[in-house]
Formats: structure tokens, C-alpha cells, sequence
């Protein structure tokens, strides 16, 4: 399925534009049905590519309603009914991703039998809707029916020679975990498996790891799965096995696990060793220094950012030695040394110059910060939030940091720290106030739910006109596109 709307508007997504992008959809779908007409295969495509859009930002009922929009329209004819069946998927997806497993579930099943028909069972086109019910069955913890409809997919990627083998056999492994079953099917080795298949499969597990219901369960997929995955391909220096091993040091760093992330990155380093790479080296290095000093080693950690901080100096540019010393001086300053933290923070500015605004930016946020809270908010602290806002992005976490702590030392308050829903409303406001009509707007609020959720309140002065309306719904949904993305980025 061929659409150049979508093409288009993904690039607006990808430039930071997101209401361009659904503008650009949405007048794509317009004019589909103005064209072909309301029920034509062409706009049912169109309604498809506008739940791309929807979903890449992040919102869901918009995509969902889009999606049954999409599967409402059924025509005659192979293509539009293989369309027809992706749609359904694309729904289901949605469905699952709201947390509706029982709308999912109804979907997949109806999707499921109507690819029989079309398919065949032994067809790839059946696996692709046996794989997301396999999954749905998992998150409802429906697990001996979720296996069995997981077994079923890899039989027919494996049997069709189709490289979604890799995530199916991801998705069975993560299912048969929670059972403390094999990870692998009855009677299947991995030794049978094609090179060219056997390749997808630990990008395959990294993605199922990261998309697991929590990271620890991430961690234990990835750690059956690695000694099986290194003995099918070229051992653990391989560097498909490296790649899969950086995933799981991250989920371990998400899991709390510290003391098994230290063990990740000491084994990462001798490969990054033993392949000669000190970029790499030198990044692990820096990841071990943040899992000492997470699994409480401060002396430990003192010394590899020592060791960081040496071969940054070596081989490694200005960029990786200011966030050495960044990220050496954060750790000082919360163990308490406010005297080195200092010093390790002005090093880092000095390290970098205006060609480096985020660099820049961070390290001037961190002596701020550090600064503010040894009881010394004054003019350094201010001036150096002030700049750091104008280098940063508007969402970034740091400048929202900085808003805040400028803002308390402005008002001679307490700091925002602790108080995330104070700060990310600082950001939402900046975001959305120059976008919408003077005079509109009262109190903007971002609230956080327990599930780390944002949610907004936008207080309006007068009744807008539905124009308006249409302006500031847009505008406030692509600031909380923006905050998301911000968070995400920095954090995730
Ligand atoms: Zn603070």
C-alpha cells in the first residue's frame, strides 16, 4: 500500500512539525473522499495514514476512532481487503495500547479468522495476526492460550522463511517466562535457523525486552536469551550480541538492578577492549560510573569517572569531557561534596564553547542547580539559568529545570525540585501561550497521574469561536506531544 500523503506528513513528524503533519493528513483524507468518494478503498487508506499520525503523537482515541473509521469501509477486491485486514491489526495495536485488552482480544480473534480465510494458515499474512493476539492474551494473563497461539506464529514465520520469526520467537520466549518454561518451542533449536533469521533476533528481543510490562521482566527475557543468541551466531564479541547487551544494561539501569548493571558494563568494556574502540569504551565507562555510584560504591564510581575523565583527555573531544565532568560533578554534589561538584561543573563549561548549546546548556543548569542549593541563589545561578534557557530546547528537561529554579530565585522562594507538575506547567505554558490567541487563555495547569500520565487544564476567559476551539485543541496537543517527547528523550 503506496501512500504519498503519509510519506509527506511523516517527514513534517520527523522535522518536529506534528500539526503540519496532521493538517497535511487530514486535507489528504478531505479530499480522498471528495475524489473516490466516502466508502472508496482510497479513503479508508487515508483515515489509516491519519491513525499513523494520531498514534505518533501519542494520541490514542483519536487513532482509534480514525482506525474503525478505516475498517468500516470494506470493498471487494484482494487488495483492499489485504488493507483491509492491516487496518484491523493497526486497530487491535491501538486498542492493546490504551489498556482495552478486551476490545483488542474481540478484534484480533475476528482479524485472525478472516486471515484464514484469505491467508491460509500456512501464509505469512496469517502470522501477522496471530503475533498481536498472542500478545494481547499476554497482557490479559490469559498465558496457556497466549503460548499456543505464540507457538502457532513462529510455525508459520519459521515454516514461510519470513525474518518476523525473530519477534515472534521474542513474544514466545517472554511468554514462556512467566510459566519458568523454555524459552524456546518443543523440539526447535536455533541451530535450524537460516543466518538471515537467526540476524533478526536479537533486535528482535531488545524490542520485545523494551515493550515488556516492566524492565525487569525486560532483564530476565534478555538473560535467557543472550548465551542462546551468542552460541547461534559469532559468540558474545559479535557485535549483534554487543548491541543487545547495551539494550539490557539500560533496562537493568530502569529495573533498579545496579549491582547486575555493573556486571553488564564491565563485560561490555572488554569487549570495547579487545575490539579496540575507545569511543565505545569510553561511553560504557561512563555508564559504569552512574551504576557504581547507583549501587551506592561511591569510591568505585570516584575512580572510574577518574579513569573516564583520563581517557576523555586522550582520544575523546570536547563533548564527551564536559559530560564527564557534568555527570562527575552531579555525583559529588549528591553525595554531598559541594566543593569538588563545583569545581568538576566549571571545568565542564569551560570544556565546551557555544557550539555545543546543549552541552553547554546542561553544564551551566547543573552549577545553577548546584549553586541554588548550597544556599548561594544570587546572580551566577541567575544568569546562568537565563542562558542556559536561551541554548536549550523549550522542552528539555534541563531548561524546564532552569525555568523553575530562575523563577524561585526570582520570587524568593523554595526551589521546584520535587515539584515536576510545577515545572512541566512552566514549560507548557511557554509552549502554548505564543501560539494562541491574546486574551483567551487564563490558567494553564499540567497534572501528573499516578501512572506519570500528563494531564492538562486550560482555563478559558471567554467563549471561543469554533475556530478558536480547533486552535487551541491543536496547540495543546502538540505542547504535550513536545513535553512527552522532551521526557522521553532525556529520560527514557
Ligand atoms: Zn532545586
Amino acid at each position: 500500500m503506496e501512500d504519498p500523503a503519509l510519506e509527506r506528513a511523516l517527514e513534517l513528524l520527523r522535522a518536529g512539525k506534528s500539526a503540519e503533519a496532521e493538517a497535511h493528513m487530514e486535507a489528504a483524507r478531505v479530499e480522498a473522499a471528495a475524489d473516490h468518494g466516502e466508502e472508496s478503498h482510497e479513503h479508508a487508506i487515508a483515515w489509516n495514514g491519519l491513525a499513523a499520525i494520531y498514534a505518533l503523537i501519542d494520541d490514542g482515541p483519536r487513532a482509534i476512532e480514525a482506525l474503525e473509521r478505516a475498517v468500516a469501509i470494506e470493498v471487494d477486491g484482494d487488495e483492499p481487503t489485504r488493507d483491509r485486514l492491516t487496518f484491523q491489526t493497526n486497530l487491535a495495536e491501538q486498542l492493546h495500547r490504551m489498556g482495552r485488552f478486551d476490545d483488542a482480544e474481540n478484534v484480533l480473534h475476528e482479524n485472525l479468522a478472516a486471515r484464514e480465510k484469505h491467508y491460509g494458515r500456512d501464509h505469512p499474512g496469517w502470522g501477522f495476526g496471530a503475533e498481536p493476539l498472542a500478545a494481547t492474551l499476554l497482557a490479559k494473563g490469559n498465558l496457556e492460550a497466549a503460548l499456543e497461539v505464540a507457538q502457532a506464529s513462529v510455525g508459520c514465520f519459521w515454516n514461510s522463511g519470513h525474518p518476523r520469526v525473530g519477534a515472534a520467537l521474542a513474544l514466545y520466549a517472554d511468554i514462556a517466562s512467566g510459566f519458568g518454561a523454555p524459552p524456546l518451542p518443543d523440539g526447535a533449536s536455533l541451530d535450524d535457523l537460516p543466518d538471515d533469521l537467526a540476524s533478526e533476533l536479537p533486535g528482535a528481543v531488545a524490542g520485545r525486552a523494551q515493550s515488556a510490562s516492566n524492565p525487569g521482566r525486560g532483564c530476565d527475557l534478555i538473560e535467557v536469551m543472550i548465551p542462546l543468541i551468542a552460541a547461534r551466531l559469532d559468540g558474545d564479541d559479535d557485535p549483534r550480541v554487543v548491541e543487545l547487551r547495551v539494550a539490557l544494561s539500560n533496562l537493568q539501569r530502569d529495573a533498579d538492578r545496579h549491582v547486575d548493571r555493573v556486571e553488564s558494563l564491565e563485560a561490555l568494556m572488554e569487549t570495547f577492549a579487545r575490539r579496540d574502540d575507545p569511543e565505545q569504551l569510553l561511553h560504557a565507562r561512563l555508564g559504569l560510573a552512574m551504576a557504581q555510584a547507583e549501587a551506592e560504591r561511591a569510591d568505585d564510581a570516584r575512580a572510574t569517572y577518574g579513569a573516564a575523565l583520563a581517557a576523555a583527555d586522550d582520544d575523546g573531544g570536547a563533548l564527551i569531557r564536559s559530560q564527564v565532568l557534568r555527570n562527575w560533578g552531579l555525583f559529588e554534589s549528591e553525595v554531598g561534596r559541594i566543593i569538588e561538584a563545583e569545581k568538576l561543573l566549571r571545568d565542564s563549561i569551560a570544556a565546551v564553547t557555544v557550539d555545543e548549546p546543549e552541552a553547554l546548556g546542561r553544564a551551566e543548569v547543573a552549577l545553577g542547580v548546584v549553586l541554588q542549593h548550597d544556599g548561594r541563589p544570587g546572580d551566577e545561578a541567575a544568569e546562568l539559568f537565563k542562558t542556559a534557557i536561551e541554548r536549550l530546547d523549550v522542552g528539555h528537561p534541563d531548561a524546564i529545570c532552569a525555568r523553575g529554579h530562575l523563577r524561585a530565585i526570582e520570587e524568593g522562594g523554595p526551589c521546584a525540585c520535587g515539584d515536576q507538575e510545577a515545572a512541566l506547567t512552566e514549560a507548557f505554558t511557554a509552549l502554548v501561550r505564543p501560539n494562541v490567541p491574546d486574551g483567551l487563555i487564563g490558567d494553564l495547569r499540567i497534572e501528573l497521574s499516578d501512572e506519570g500520565e500528563l494531564k492538562v487544564g486550560v482555563e478559558l476567559v471567554r467563549e471561543p469561536t469554533e475556530e478558536e476551539h480547533e486552535t487551541i485543541d491543536r496547540v495543546v496537543r502538540h505542547a504535550l506531544h513536545q513535553l512527552r517527547q522532551g521526557i522521553r528523550r532525556h529520560y527514557g
